[in-house]
């Protein structure tokens, strides 16, 4: 059977050039990089030039990059970091409505431990206003942190002028950058931002690393107490296997971008063009061109977004019906609704993320079989409105 992988929004394989360089730090460079002897020098210089590589990729300094263990603690540790940090000036933060759950847990956490926490709405195609953050900002705002794109739409968030406001203001400004790094350019001072969170493992680098990028003189709580690793930011012996990882990854992220967009975003926009016409009462979610050239997100009337996937996956096709983290719940994605879907509609959602080894073939053989899926869990549905049934 054919097998076609396109939820590369969920994770990425790991490159063979990036396991190719990673495999010496496992055995013959296994060394410790707070240790002082030769095999902890040699560790300290990979660390130190995988930190460099990605601060190059994303215009910072070395020292403002702190090393992690992925999205998920560099998103947790930046909103917590911060408002610890600053709990005695403010006790206010803002952030929206669509965020993953990275920031929108521990932003839910940080309400009932007493803090104020806004929830920018978004229009219906994803998309936080300038104006709405305005409004929201009080004399008592600490932190605001809006994604750079929408894991589940793909919508590509106005940061650069959301940013602008924030420092205009005088409040820190953080970016969940997970779903962007890697995939279009990223530049922390053109996106105005203080923190900004990434992960490896959707950059076609290693699960369980990431980085976060701190500016300097930014005030933040330490994340793991310890050892003095990382400045004293995040202790724990350093996952040089993963940062090595971590850094080969984004190099040949940067050689291969400009390539990588013009043909995935050529294949995205023949789905966006081929699936309504294959199929009827189909919506695309997110905003229609101000989005990620790897992804596209459509609501099939009448059908149940697991129904589907099951029936695609047994036709070897992987697709998403939202968040990986989310999908064995099934509540509607937090995301559809706040973009204005029905529970109904929400429900019958397909994420379709494109990448590296997905090919035309690929697309031809998704855009071969789901109409065909879609025609058969219709004729099963009581939703579905069959003529007959109105006669
Ligand atoms: N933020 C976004 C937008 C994501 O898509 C994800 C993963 O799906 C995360 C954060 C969490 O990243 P990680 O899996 O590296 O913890």
């Amino acid at each position: 059977m054919k097998k076609v992988y396109l939820d590369y929004a969920a994770t990425t394989p790991t490159d063979p050039e990036v396991i190719a360089a990673m495999e010496p730090y496992f055995f013959e460079k296994f060394g410790n990089a707070s240790s002082l002897h030769a095999y902890g020098q040699e560790a300290k210089k990979a660390l130190e030039d995988s930190r460099q590589t990605l601060a190059d990729f994303i215009g910072v300094k070395p020292e403002e990059i702190v090393f992690t263990s992925g999205g998920t603690e560099s998103d947790n540790s930046a909103l917590l970091g911060v408002v610890y940090d600053l709990e005695k000036k403010g006790n206010h933060i803002i952030t929206s409505a669509i965020e993953h759950h990275a920031i929108s847990e521990p932003a839910n956490f940080l309400e009932k431990k007493g803090f104020k926490v806004t929830y920018l709405g978004v229009d219906k195609d994803g998309l936080v206003s300038v104006e709405d953050l305005k409004k929201a900002i009080t004399d008592k705002t600490i932190l605001i942190s809006v994604m750079h794109a929408n894991n589940e739409i793909g919508t590509l968030e106005p940061i650069a002028q959301l940013g602008k406001l924030a420092r205009n203001k005088g409040i820190y400004f953080h970016t969940d950058a997970v779903q962007t790094v890697g995939h279009i350019p990223v530049n922390v001072d053109e996106l105005n931002v203080d923190l900004l969170s990434l992960s490896a493992h959707k950059f076609y680098g290693p699960k369980g690393v990431g980085a976060l990028y701190i500016r300097k003189g930014t005030r933040l709580e330490t994340f793991l107490r310890g050892g003095d690793q990382e400045r004293g930011r995040r202790a724990s012996t350093h996952n040089i296997t993963g940062i090595v990882g971590l850094a080969c990854a984004i190099e040949l992220c940067k050689n291969k971008m400009e390539d990588e967009i013009k043909f995935q975003s050529a294949l995205r926009d023949k789905l966006i063009k081929e699936i309504p016409a294959r199929i009827p009462e189909v919506r695309l979610n997110g905003h229609p061109t101000q989005r990620l050239p790897n992804s596209v997100n459509f609501s099939i009337k009448y059908i149940e977004g697991e129904s589907m996937l099951l029936s695609l996956d047994m036709l070897g096709i992987a697709c998403s019906t939202g968040s990986a983290c989310t999908s064995s719940s099934l509540e509607p994605s937090h995301v559809l609704l706040a973009i204005g879907l029905d529970h109904e509609t929400a429900h019958g959602s397909l994420r379709i993320t494109l990448g590296r080894w997905t090919r035309q073939s690929d697309i031809d053989y998704l855009l071969e079989k789901l109409p065909l899926v879609v025609q058969k869990l219709r004729a099963m549905s009581p939703l579905y409105p069959v003529k007959e049934n109105h006669q």
